[in-house]
């Protein structure tokens, strides 16, 4: 079956090249600079051949006979590389609606803005995303749906509620008894937390995400504060692991973080306040941070705006810049990065702002683009399907204009992007 949508004319160059070939017709993208995130390294001129939804060969163009009825892409004047991986994103928030502001927004309507981020999401160049945390199970129907084509969007990963102790940062504090709000994902005890996780696999999720220590977007906690003790941390691991589901836990207080990498977490977000010791445990046991140092930018200029309480405004102003400086002291120190952005905190399609922080606070351009893709790939649990461009991976293939690799805000601009063989943005 033909899943290859290009414009129209090389649609039908691409039924024409079906009688002269065996199984799915090729397509052939001619890339002028590619970069290889495996290697480190760029190379001209190459093409990339694909066939159905996966990359089957990359070679120099020399190497490469193209037929004259082939369907070609042509990118020979652009940079192209494997598309961008995001691994904190809240495809279902969004950012306009903060502090008691959300409390107005529907379960259906967060479930729309999901459709809507996702495209969104898609077009700056993320063709695969986790999502961490999400009501009513709005993310498991957003990812059943563009899996099943109805609408478009990255591949998600996703957690459906986070789970979290009794007023901590994953319930929810805003209104008082009298309303008897609780989170979704609230669960106190070790038992009673590995009946919540066993509860959210039942409903769909592919990963557990929950709150190692307070936050700032929440109400009444203390941003490093500790939640869950590492009783509760392990029992939450032990179970997400027996079923095969990684975890991600929120972090930003150094006691939570230690306390979390301790009982076997995947991956800390945050990670804000992460001292020595943290760092150290993060490299023994091989644990990925999920460091989102842009958004800070856009809490301190808009965050009173678009309702964030002025506690929340206070804590981060604590942490930001801490956190920023821990990015550059933690990678230094030789720990696994994955990128994360938290989108929702800002607005959805601006992911891509990040990459020049990562770079500010000491990573290459390749090796913030590493952490997008490569290494993101191998967090996310799918290190042989995405996050390069290599035969038998996915042809999630995106285009800038430029050298990203002088000028890492380009991929603030991605002007072509491809997910499983079919062209979203040209
Ligand atoms: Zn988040």
């Amino acid at each position: 079956m033909l899943r290859v949508t290009v414009r129209s004319f090389v649609t039908l160059l691409v039924l024409a090249a079906v009688s002269a070939q065996a199984g799915e017709p090729l397509t052939y993208i001619k890339a002028g600079r590619l970069i290889d995130v495996i290697g480190g390294k760029t190379r001209a001129d190459q093409v990339i051949v694909l066939q159905g939804d996966r990359i089957v060969r990359v070679a120099p163009v020399a190497d490469v006979q193209i037929t004259d009825d082939a369907a070609i892409v042509d990118l020979s004047g652009h940079t192209v590389l494997p598309g961008l991986i995001d691994m904190h994103d809240h495809l279902t928030g969004d950012h306009r609606f903060h502090g008691y502001q959300s409390l107005s927004i529907s379960l259906p309507r967060e479930t729309l803005y999901g459709v809507f981020n996702a495209r969104k999401t898609l077009n700056a160049g993320f063709t695969t995303v986790r999502n961490v945390g999400a009501s009513g199970y709005s993310d498991v129907a957003l990812r059943d749906a563009i899996n099943d084509g109805e609408i478009d969007g990255p591949r998600l990963r996703v957690s459906g509620p986070s789970l979290g102790i009794t007023g901590g940062h994953c319930d929810n504090n805003l209104l008082p008894s009298g309303y008897h709000d609780v989170g979704e994902g609230v669960a106190d005890g070790p038992w009673a937390v590995r009946a919540k996780v066993r509860e959210i696999i039942k409903y769909g999720a592919d990963l557990i995400k929950f709150c190692a220590t307070g936050g700032v977007l929440s109400k009444g906690d203390s941003v490093g504060g500790q939640q869950y003790t590492l009783e509760e941390m392990r029992a939450l691991v032990d179970e997400a692991h027996q079923h095969g589901r990684k975890v991600a836990a929120h972090a930003h207080g150094a006691e939570g973080i230690k306390t979390a990498i301790t009982a076997g977490v995947d991956s800390i977000e945050h990670s804000s306040l992460i001292d020595d010791e943290g760092i150290r445990l993060a490299k023994k046991h091989g644990t990925f941070l999920v460091m989102d140092i842009y958004n800070d930018t856009f809490i301190l200029q808009h965050g009173a705006e678009v309702g964030m309480l002025p506690e929340s405004l206070e804590k981060e102003r604590k942490i930001g810049q801490l956190q920023r400086d821990n990015f550059r002291k933690a990678f230094q120190a030789g720990v696994r990065m994955a990128f994360g952005s938290d989108g929702a905190v800002y607005p959805h399609g601006d992911n891509g702002k990040q990459f020049q922080y990562m770079v500010d606070y000491g990573m290459t351009p390749m090796q913030a683009i590493q952490a997008a893709t490569v290494h993101a790939a191998k967090l996310i649990g799918w290190p042989d399907d995405v996050g390069a461009i290599e035969a038998g991976r996915f042809a999630d293939i995106i285009a800038v204009e430029g050298n990203p690799l002088e000028d890492v805000a380009l991929l603030e601009d991605v002007r072509f992007v491809m997910k499983g063989g079919k062209i979203y943005k040209n």
